[in-house]
């Protein structure tokens, strides 16, 4: 078989004690399954600025473009806070999902059962939510130009901003929402904002046009305001959703917090070709740093998204979805989604329930 190489990148603050749970439990997955794995390690964000000065090196872009699927953990924090704006940690993310042509973010929103409690919403509300939110990640206006902040004639300063997309970088992001759509329950929600922007006009033309592809697929348009209300109003209503950068960046946090923790979630950022970058949705938690208690289940997650969407191991994949669920019926919970009557454990101890549970079928 021929080997899959995977790079690591634990980032900084609580980045290196989840990925090291991660990997073991990805570790484990290559014995039982005999994926022939091989792992690399670099560095991404501040960890990266301390080593090299920047934050997303050539030496780690270079080994990222040779990979078949890379695994981040979180990046940034107060130590680098004070820097130059280009050079702050989260300026590494957007490089290498820039530099890798990384346009499609995958973000599913699942309420495991055992956690239904931990929503902020009505049990009857999430339980059973199963969303998935395709953000375009590469575009729009986190990406347009001009961009900047500039002095006005009389005097005072304009802050600017571009939202732009073309053809070819909605149709690329809506094929892949239809597919998403075709292997679950076969419903798209395109989310936009056409009463107000041009550019989400085009938006909405194109991917209706997309629809006669996928007849099967029953395809609606939301305007943006509607979609975070119906969010937390009726979410079950959805299945796929497709959107833009930026919305889909407030969208898919909202989407987390409804199944309570975001200690939970994973993501997938796509290639064209299905390279991907898997890390969870939270960030590097400097306030819990050290302290050996972050929940590593969404990087966990996160290895099971790269073995099902990058490496083509879609067993392994529902053996760890599999394995995290066990554990939660066990009644271990980390902090986050600590209630009375469970078993609180650290962060080690989550990987080690984990591996424990992973199971051949
Ligand atoms: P955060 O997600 O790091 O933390 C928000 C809250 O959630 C904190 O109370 C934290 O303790 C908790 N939390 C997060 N992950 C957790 C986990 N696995 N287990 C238990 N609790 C968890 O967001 P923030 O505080 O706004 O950002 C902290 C740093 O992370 C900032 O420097 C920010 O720029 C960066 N960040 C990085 C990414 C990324 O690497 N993709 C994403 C978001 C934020």
């Amino acid at each position: 078989m021929t080997s899959r190489k995977v790079l690591v990148l634990p980032g900084d603050n609580i980045g290196p004690e989840i990925m090291q749970e991660a990997v073991k439990v990805l570790q484990r997955a290559n014995e039982l399954f005999d994926l022939n794995i091989s792992l690399d390690y670099a560095e991404l964000g501040g960890a990266a600025i301390d080593l090299y000065g920047e934050p997303c090196p050539e030496a780690s872009l270079s080994k990222a473009k040779y990979a078949d699927a890379i695994l981040l953990g979180a990046v940034g924090g107060p130590k680098w806070d004070n820097i130059d704006r280009q050079l702050r940690p989260e300026k590494g993310l957007l490089a290498i999902r820039s530099a890798l042509d990384l346009f499609g973010n995958l973000r599913p929103a699942i309420m495991y059962p055992q956690l239904a409690h931990a929503s902020s919403l009505k049990p009857d509300l999430v339980s059973g939510l199963d969303i998935l939110i395709v953000r375009e990640l590469v575009g729009g206006i986190y990406f347009g130009e001009p961009r900047g902040i500039r002095v006005l004639e009389d005097g005072q300063r304009e802050g600017y901003n571009t939202y732009k997309y073309n053809e070819s970088e909605i149709e690329r992001i809506a094929r892949m929402a239809f597919e998403a759509a075709m292997v679950r329950d076969k419903k798209l929600c395109s989310v936009d904002k056409s009463n107000v922007l041009e550019a989400t006009v085009l938006w909405r033309e194109v991917v209706s046009d997309m629809a006669v592809d996928y007849p099967e697929v029953e395809l609606s348009h939301m305007y943006v305001d509607n979609a975070a209300m119906q969010l937390v109003k009726e979410p079950k209503q959805f299945d796929v959703i497709v959107t833009g950068n930026m919305f889909g960046d407030i969208l898919s946090d909202t989407a987390a917090m409804l199944t309570g923790s975001i200690g939970m979630l994973p993501s997938a950022s796509l290639d064209k070709n299905g390279v991907g970058m898997y890390e969870p949705c939270h960030g590097s938690a400097p306030d819990i740093a050290g302290l050996g208690v972050a929940n590593p289940l969404a990087t966990i997650l996160s290895v099971a998204m790269m073995l099902r969407y990058s490496l083509k191991a879609p067993e392994a994949a529902v053996a760890i979805e599999n394995a995290v669920s066990c554990v939660l019926d066990s009644g271990f919970r980390t902090s986050d989604i600590h209630t009375e009557g469970m078993t609180m454990v650290g962060t080690v101890a989550m990987g080690d329930a984990v591996v424990a549970a992973l199971r051949l079928s």
